[in-house]
C-alpha cells in the first residue's frame, strides 16, 4: 500500500476520505484503484454521485426509471468491492448538470457532515484532456462544484448558515485527488488492486459490451509504456 496515498501516520479519525463522480460509474473508472488502497489502509471511504444516470444506455428499450435503478445498485456493489462505505446519490438529471447553488449547498452539505480528510474528483480545469476526448459537461459541473464547496464554501460558516444552525459544523479538506487531468501531477501503481478494479468496473454491466472486449479495454487505458498500470493522478495538498 502506497504510503504518500494512505499518509500511515494520519491519526485513524482523520481517514475518511469521499469520492465524487457525476455518474455511476465514473469513480471506478478513475480512481477504483486509490480507493482500494485507502480502504485497505484504514480509511473510510464515502462516495457520492450527482447524477442519476439516466441517459448512459444505448438500448432503446431501456426505460429510464428501470435503468436508474440499475445503475445505483451496480455503483452500491462496485464500491463494495474495493471498501467503499456507503454510495449516496444527489439525483440530478443526467446530461443536464450545472454547477448551480443548489449543486454546491448539497456537495458543502455532505463535505460537512462526512468529513473528510481527501476528497477525489474530475479535474473541471480544460474541456479537452490529453487531446484525446471531451471532458463531458456533467464531469465539468461536478468538478466546479467540488473544488468551490472544498474551498471557501464548506470552510466558512457564513456559507449556507443553515447547515451550521441545523448542527453541523464547517469543515476544511486537506487533499484533493483529481483525476481525468491535464496535468498529473502523481503516478499511483495500482499493480496490487487491478484486480479489484476491474471486478468494480464488471459490476457496471449496463455500461460495458462484452466482457473480453473490456478486459482488453482495461489492458489498453490504464497499462503505461512501461507494462505498470496506473491511476495518473493530480494531488493539491492544503497546507494552511
Ligand atoms: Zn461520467
Amino acid at each position: 500500500v502506497p504510503d504518500e496515498l494512505t499518509i500511515p501516520d494520519l491519526p485513524a479519525e482523520e481517514r475518511i476520505a469521499l469520492a465524487i463522480g457525476a455518474h455511476p460509474d465514473d469513480t471506478d473508472f478513475g480512481v477504483a484503484g486509490a480507493v482500494a488502497y485507502l480502504s485497505q489502509a484504514g480509511w473510510t471511504v464515502y462516495h457520492l454521485i450527482c447524477t442519476n444516470g439516466a441517459k448512459g444506455t444505448a438500448d432503446p428499450g431501456m426505460d429510464p426509471a428501470r435503468l436508474i435503478a440499475l445503475r445505483r445498485e451496480e455503483q452500491r456493489a462496485a464500491a463494495k468491492t474495493v471498501g467503499g462505505k456507503e454510495v449516496f446519490f444527489l439525483d440530478y438529471e443526467d446530461g443536464e448538470l450545472q454547477p448551480t447553488r443548489d449543486l454546491l449547498k448539497d456537495i458543502v452539505y455532505h463535505i460537512r457532515r462526512l468529513r473528510p480528510h481527501t476528497v477525489l474528483t474530475h479535474d473541471p480545469s480544460d474541456i479537452i484532456v490529453r487531446d484525446a476526448f471531451i471532458n463531458h459537461p456533467d464531469h465539468r459541473a461536478t468538478g466546479t462544484a467540488v473544488l468551490d464547496a472544498v474551498y471557501p464554501t464548506a470552510r466558512d460558516h457564513l456559507n449556507f448558515p443553515e447547515q451550521i444552525a441545523e448542527g453541523l459544523t464547517t469543515h476544511k479538506v486537506r487533499r484533493i485527488l483529481l483525476w481525468g487531468s491535464n496535468h498529473p501531477n502523481y503516478t499511483l501503481d495500482i499493480g496490487k488492486v487491478l484486480e479489484l478494479k476491474v471486478e468494480s468496473l464488471l459490476c457496471h454491466a449496463s455500461q460495458l459490451g462484452g466482457r473480453e472486449d473490456f478486459l482488453k479495454f482495461v489492458e489498453e487505458r490504464w497499462k503505461n509504456d512501461e507494462g505498470r498500470y496506473t491511476e495518473q493522478l493530480r494531488k493539491v495538498e492544503f497546507r494552511f
